[in-house]
């Protein structure tokens, strides 16, 4: 049997694509191994956002490289957003890599192409098992994947993989997963891809492309199908999410959501990544409608406070119009738990900017934020327009104080939830002992109890907060759907 590891960086659009590929691997007969060390197929899913990210990617397939050379039938492969754009460079860097396929690509070729390279591989392994001697050189790079793909023999061509993959007739389809045992049986779906906004500083339009929709029907079959398997929590997924439109009727993400909301069965809905220009009162009615069904968390980024630098950010709106988002979002759904994105030291970030992103948070007083320097990405506006003209230092500065102001208002956020009790859906449990679950706002709780709590829906109470967790007590454990979702 052949042991496949997937290392997924980056967004959960990429943790979606890796989940479906091994899916599809498992599918075939392959198994799924917690580590490299026990892997014969190593796939690299990679993130292009940030710098930092891609040399993480560079150090890690170093160590694979290593790996290899004490295992020269391993095949390592790299997908995803950086593969996109420095297909060439990892080749030239790492001639033990196999292949290199990007995000933008079919991955239907590539589930062809890995069904052959397993194939392949049983043979190679067996003959290595049996005599020690490795029959294919470990430099084998397939450069181009279509090409082999194309050229067979391919035991599974694309078409007959279709079949296979039921309800997924199409090439733009969504993928789906389940996680293995011991923890939640969720599914995370990606009901499109790509995106058209071209904020200044990001890479996503270049590596994933422009906007793709998935067909709505396929979408809420398989939130059906997971669910009726036993998925808990599903989440759905585009790079800018509620700019959902259903390519065959016209229907927009609120109305996707509220089809899903609608299924039968006891689950959460969650969503990722919206952009503010995209959010509609609708959407806030639908998910004010289906409180049991579409927990009232909602990741809404902001990247700065102040308007000069959201107009070079390029991404359409105003302070102004997004605080009257949140007024829109918090008039149904007072409680709603809410984080953000922030961007420090952009290009021609003056002090005064960044006093306007500082006001901003402790006006908004977002549950929590996710905080970055600024650092060019190739390709993008900024770093082909703007110089990176803030110090090193000054970001820095800015971001300790961003981040420090955070921690108080977390602090003070979280302390609302100590007494009330929650319905939360327990995810796994952490080597410290305790089990981590998450209440409808998406916030962490940690709690006491058995492994039998995990993938399941318990009632607790808060007993104790932090800036970054609830402690809690069990209160009732095997709900049943009546009981209700919310604060109690
Ligand atoms: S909306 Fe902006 S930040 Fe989000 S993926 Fe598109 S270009 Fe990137």
């Amino acid at each position: 049997m052949i042991n496949f590891f997937f290392k997924t960086y980056g967004c959960q659009a990429n943790v979606a694509d890796s989940e479906g590929l091994a899916s599809f691997l498992k599918s075939i007969g392959c198994n799924d191994v917690t580590s490299e060390e026990e892997a014969d197929v190593v796939i690299v899913n990679t993130c292009a956002v940030r710098e930092k990210a891609e040399q993480k990617l560079y150090t890690y397939l170093g160590r694979l490289c290593i790996m290899k050379k004490s295992k020269q039938f391993m095949k390592i492969g790299v997908i995803g957003c950086v593969a996109s754009y420095k297909r060439d460079e990892i080749y030239k860097r790492f001639d033990l890599i196999n292949f290199v396929y990007g995000a933008k690509e079919d991955y239907k070729v590539l589930e062809s192409y890995l069904a052959d390279l397993i194939v392949k591989l049983e043979t190679t392994k067996q003959v290595f098992d049996d005599s020690g001697v490795v029959i294919e050189p470990a430099k084998n790079q397939d450069r181009d994947i279509k090409k082999v793909v194309q050229q067979g023999p391919s035991l599974l061509k694309p078409s007959r993989m279709m079949g296979s993959m039921g309800i997924f007739k199409r090439q733009a389809t969504s993928k789906s997963i389940t996680t293995r045992s011991k923890e939640l049986n969720r599914s995370f779906i990606n009901i499109m891809t790509g995106c058209n906004k071209f904020c200044a500083y990001c890479i996503v339009p270049f590596t994933r492309g422009r906007e793709v929709s998935y067909p709505m029907q396929e979408i809420i079959d398989r939130v059906a199908h997971d669910v009726a398997n036993g998925s808990k929590e599903v989440t759905l997924i585009g790079q800018n999410v509620n700019s959902y439109k259903d390519p065959e009727t016209g229907f927009m993400f609120s109305e996707l959501l509220r089809r899903v909301a609608a299924l039968e069965g006891k689950f959460w809905v969650r969503w990722v990544s919206p952009h503010p220009q995209d959010m509609t009162v609708e959407l806030f009615d639908v998910i004010a409608q289906y409180p049991d069904r579409i927990p009232p968390y909602v990741h809404f980024p902001l990247q700065a406070g102040s308007n000069a630098v959201l107009e070079l950010m390029k991404r359409n709106y105003t302070i102004e119009q997004f605080k009257e988002q949140i007024g829109w979002l918090r008039t149904r759904m007072p409680d709603a738990v809410i984080s953000t994105d922030i961007i420090v030291g952009f290009p021609g970030e003056t002090e005064e900017d960044f006093e306007q992103t500082m006001k901003a948070i402790e006006e908004i007083r977002f549950d929590w934020i996710y905080s970055f320097n600024y650092s060019p990405r190739k390709h993008t506006l900024a770093s082909r327009t703007m110089e990176d003209d803030i110090p090193q230092e000054v970001k820095s500065r800015r971001l300790d104080r961003l981040q420090s102001c955070q921690i108080e208002i977390g602090a003070e956020v979280y302390t609302k939830h100590v007494g009330r009790v929650y319905e939360v859906l327990v995810e796994k449990r952490f080597n410290d002992g305790k089990l981590l679950a998450r209440t409808p706002g998406n916030v962490r709780v940690l709690l006491e109890g058995p492994d039998s709590l995990i993938d399941s829906f318990v009632l607790v109470r808060i007993l104790a907060s932090s800036p970054v967790n609830l402690t809690a007590e069990l209160v009732q454990a095997e709900l049943t759907p009546e009981v209700p979702m919310a604060a109690v």
